[in-house]
């Protein structure tokens, strides 16, 4: 058990993932901040330690969520389709949620990560207003409700609100799609600039993609971000890049480029389908990508360019997106694996890159520079995976992410405290608050 020494709580690692690579028999003192105080190598743990075993790496971040897809898992895969019939089936559930629903599903979505070894979110979020598009009595209950949902979790969030404003190019929003809209970006920034941080909560921006905001409200989201995250869909289907050309004659990159979105608070999701020039402007202006695999190939998306965007500059990050699958390992691998299916070649990525995406990139991503590293001054965000299971039993600890899943965390600690041991997390059995959960909204209750 945690146990408290005035205000320093102390976890023992038999294995630690620190910046110089995995160490053994590793002591972390936090303070009652939930900061890392202290970070000793090669000693015995002493009572009152808390003992983790197995490989303890920094929290997982993960940086692209939409908490409200968790509903469609196990049900979008009859009668085959496309990312665009998959899409109908969203804007089911999305007409369906209310503050309480979505506070509901969202708590019972971040637990789920939490179990995973999820201990920072970014929260793509779109559901503002009621389903006719009037504004609730707060105008941000659904943001408030997405952040009741992960202090309840126990992980830190970063609300990315997202402007929305236009049902595709030159089209106005769908009868489903105007609650996601504020009417113009002037009155999106108004209303954004009334959410403040709390003590485990930053706030984002987002231009939910170039068919969404037209190119003359873009600044505005621009300077609303006044350095905080800035997030993008960007060129996930082909049609988009299509559709842009024919109203633009200009690749999606190229049109956020010549209206001042890249730089490095910028994160340009999915990445999917680019050109050499666009690959050039998102590695030259520090873009970090996000890639979604798992959702990637759920939607039959495609494979990006990863490597490529590494290699030009592009700092990687790795979301759960529409939570078809939430295990992070799975979604890291699934970076290398497709890019071996890809280009016929092993080692694309290193483990260290990957756990790098996983843990410092996405936290930058998602405004948390100093999370995501297990140091002095850090949070105390820690994941001990274990070492003993059927799956990772026998693996070198350095290669961990090529083997583990979410079902061998063990412990999860965030700002300090233990949110999961022993594979359970504090709210007790997260199976049930998630069919409670989904079944109220798929039924009407
Ligand atoms: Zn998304």
């Amino acid at each position: 058990m945690s146990t408290t020494i005035g205000v320093v709580t102390a976890y023992w690692c038999e294995r630690a993932w620190l910046s110089s690579g995995v160490t053994d028999r590793v002591r972390v003192d936090a303070d009652d901040a939930g900061l890392v105080t202290a970070v000793e190598v090669g000693v015995q743990p002493e009572p009152p330690d808390m003992r983790l075993a197995g490989v303890v790496l920094p929290g997982l971040a993960n940086a692209h969520s939409h908490a409200f897809h968790r509903a469609l898992r196990g049900r979008t895969q009859g009668g085959g389709g496309t990312f665009w019939t998959w899409r109908e089936h969203m804007y089911e559930i999305a007409e369906r949620l209310d503050p309480d629903s979505y506070r509901r599903l969202a708590t019972a979505a971040y637990a789920e990560m939490a179990l995973a070894g999820v201990t920072c979110v970014g929260e793509f979020h779109y559901v503002h207003h009621a389903p006719d598009g009037t504004r609730y009595d707060d105008p941000n209950a659904m943001g408030e409700a997405l952040r009741e949902a992960a202090t309840a979790a126990g992980i830190r969030l970063t609300l990315i609100d997202t402007c929305y404003l236009t049902g595709g190019f030159g089209r106005p929003l769908s009868t489903v799609q105007r609650r996601f809209g504020d009417g113009d970006a002037g009155k999106w920034a108004e209303r954004v600039a009334a959410l403040e941080p709390g003590p485990t909560s930053r706030i984002g921006v987002a231009i939910h993609s170039v068919r969404a905001v037209p190119t003359e409200q873009i600044a505005t989201v621009v300077a609303a971000s006044s350095g905080r995250p800035l997030h993008v869909h960007l060129s996930e289907q082909r049609a988009e890049n299509e559709e842009c050309l024919a109203a633009y004659a200009a690749t999606p990159t190229q049109v956020l480029h010549d209206h001042g979105v890249l730089g490095p608070a910028t994160t340009a999701v999915h990445a999917t389908h680019l050109t050499g020039d666009d690959i050039g402007l998102l590695g030259g202006a520090g873009v970090v990508t996000c890639f979604c695999p798992t959702t990637e190939r759920d939607l039959a998306d495609g494979i990006g360019p990863a490597r490529a965007l590494h290699d030009a500059g592009s700092s990687l990050a790795l979301g759960s997106d529409q939570h078809a699958v939430v295990d992070m390992f799975e979604e890291a691998r699934a970076l290398e694996m497709h890019e071996r299916l890809d280009t016929g070649q092993r080692g694309r990525f290193a483990p260290d890159e990957l756990l790098s995406a996983l843990t410092r990139a996405g936290h930058s991503s998602l405004g948390w520079p100093e999370a995501g590293r297990i140091e002095v001054g850090a949070p105390c965000d820690l994941v001990a995976v274990r070492l003993d299971t059927p799956r990772t039993a026998g693996v070198d600890p350095t290669q961990v992410v090529f083997a583990a899943t979410n079902a061998d965390v063990d412990t999860v600690v965030i700002g300090g405290r233990a949110v999961v041991q022993a594979g359970r997390h504090l709210l007790g059995d997260i199976g049930r608050l998630l069919s409670e959960a989904i079944d109220a909204i798929w039924s009407g209750r």
